[in-house]
């Protein structure tokens, strides 16, 4: 399935869950996505912030819901878990 490369920007109301472009029913897949990736920014960040992209398993579609993340270099990078995978279903 190849990737869409355009990145739609939608609102979560009750619940995403549903693909807009094609109905997918089963959530969706997560990509981070480096803002301003490719691009020069006068800025420069101390801490690299990424876009949560959501991908449609079925047709590919991306989408943009607003999430921002950081990750630090500190002892935050770990992650527990409880035995289970992190699903956005
Ligand atoms: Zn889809």
């Amino acid at each position: 399935m190849p990737v869409n490369s355009e990145i739609k920007n939608i609102k979560i109301e009750d619940e995403l869950r549903v693909c807009p472009a094609c109905g997918y029913e089963y959530g969706f897949h997560t990509s981070f996505l480096k803002v301003n990736a490719g691009r020069d920014s006068p800025i420069k960040s101390t801490r690299e912030v990424y876009q949560v992209i959501l991908i449609c398993p079925e047709c590919g579609a991306r989408y943009d819901v607003g999430w921002r993340v950081s990750f630090t270099e500190s002892e935050n990078r770990v992650l527990r878990t409880t035995g289970h995978q992190i699903s956005t279903l």
